[in-house]
């Protein structure tokens, strides 16, 4: 008999703010890309902790590490002090990640959450520049604190602070302008700024805006957009705690964009396990903070580092890119399907790689479509300003049946909302 049961749920739950409304239930227990329930209810996993499990639910090498670990009673909490656990990620992702790449980033450990990433890069991208405001660009997020608040775009998260944020200019996404590209725009704000008021220090966006609405960016514009911070010396923030990891089918998001971004902010899978970890990649040239300018006492999780350590050895071949971008083509042709297939969902195709969603035409839709999926056995979320997408985030090690038994659900629940 399970010890949480649902009177005990109904009793608790229903007095914490969390996911437990879209998804009533007590999770027991998951691996790979599925979880069960105290009623042993399986359930498919296409929300994969918002992008954090990327390498699914309890993976057996990095159980099994994380348990040897433990036993040899190697160090747990190390306020950002050296340790072998630390070295030993350094070297994996300086010899997997960066070399390969040519990248010549500074490595820093800003906190345990994709919030704390955003907070340094708009810290030291003001610190370099000598400026105060950031453009960011409307739908994005990037975060719950004051600061990475104030650069995401969503009407309600922002209501949260109760009053106006200050130090932000948002700007159109990609092809939000209906007569053309948003870069002529921004770059006429930006001559007008040039010609009195102040420049920008940063630039902050996702490639694919993943809570917004699974925008993704063409990689024309994302070059155009690096192209107007090198003319104006604006620092180019890429926000990958969600769509990087492997989430579009490159370790970065914007690898096929040819970009390189000043800095780069790194959260939810890069710990492999679902444990808590960020990092901010800075540019070496931009690395002026003095020691303790930045700092935080959970910064650098060693059980995180032992975990996200094996998690890049699915980087050392390219194998696994191509198995995602298969997986992406199987996604891409459903979602293809679900637009024509439906046109009551008045529906349009959004995303990139394993993170792709379907607009449907509002968000009251869409929010019964997850519901009842859920009942069906899968978890999925909304996305977008109105909540009127619908989003497949699995985690990436899924196989193709678990893609088709998802997919499946999806058909039948968006079958029985239309009905
Ligand atoms: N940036 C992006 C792109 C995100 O998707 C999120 C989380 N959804 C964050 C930042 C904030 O991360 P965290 O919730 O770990 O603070």
């Amino acid at each position: 008999k399970p010890e949480i049961t649902m009177d005990v749920f109904e009793k608790h739950e229903s007095k914490v703010r969390s996911y437990s409304r879209s998804f009533p239930t007590v999770f027991k227990k998951a691996k790979g890309y599925k979880l069960w329930d105290v009623n042993n209810r399986e359930y498919i996993d296409f929300f994969a902790g918002a992008g954090a499990l990327n390498y699914g639910h309890n993976h057996d090498k990095m159980k099994e590490l994380l348990i040897k670990y433990i036993e040899e009673d190697a160090i747990t909490h190390s306020l950002d002090m050296a340790t072998m656990a630390r070295g030993e990620f350094l070297k994996k992702f300086n010899q997997v990640i960066l070399k390969p790449r040519n990248l010549d980033y500074k490595v820093m450990f800003p906190g345990p959450t994709g919030t704390n990433t955003v907070e340094s890069a708009l810290k030291i991208a003001r610190k370099v520049t000598g400026r105060n405001t950031v453009i960011s660009f409307t739908n994005g997020f990037h975060g719950m604190t004051i600061g990475s608040l104030s650069v995401t775009g969503n009407a309600s998260k922002r209501g949260g602070a109760g009053i106006p944020l200050n130090n932000s200019v948002f700007m159109p996404f990609d092809d939000y302008v209906d007569s053309g590209s948003s870069l002529d725009y921004i770059e006429a704000f930006l001559v007008n700024s040039s010609s009195g008021v102040d420049l920008p220090a940063a630039m902050i966006l996702e490639t694919v805006q993943g809570e917004g609405g699974i925008n993704a960016a063409s990689y024309e514009w994302l070059q155009g957009i690096e192209k107007l911070c090198k003319r104006f010396g604006i620092l180019l923030i890429i926000d990958d705690v969600q769509a990087g990891c492997g989430r579009t089918g490159t370790f970065f998001s914007f690898e096929p964009a040819g970009i390189t971004p000043d800095i780069v902010c790194l959260s939810k899978s890069i710990g492999g396990y679902g444990l808590p970890m960020a990092l901010t990649l800075i540019k070496s040239k931009y690395d002026i903070w003095e020691p303790g300018e930045h700092n935080g006492t959970f910064r650098g999780n060693n059980m995180a580092f032992v975990t996200a350590t094996e998690a890049l050895k699915y980087w050392e071949t390219n194998n696994f890119s191509q198995e995602i971008a298969k997986k992406s083509e199987m996604m891409s042709a459903f979602v293809d399907f679900l637009v024509h297939e439906y046109p009551q969902l008045h529906g349009e195709k959004r995303g990139r790689g394993l993170m792709q969603g379907v607009a449907c035409k509002n968000g009251e839709m869409s929010e019964q479509i997850c519901e009842n999926a859920f009942k069906r056995g899968l978890l999925m979320e909304t996305s977008g300003p109105e909540g009127e997408v619908f989003k497949f985030l699995p985690p990436l090690i899924i196989d193709e049946e678990g893609l088709e038994k998802g997919f499946q659900i999806v058909e039948d629940s968006i079958k029985a909302v239309l009905d």
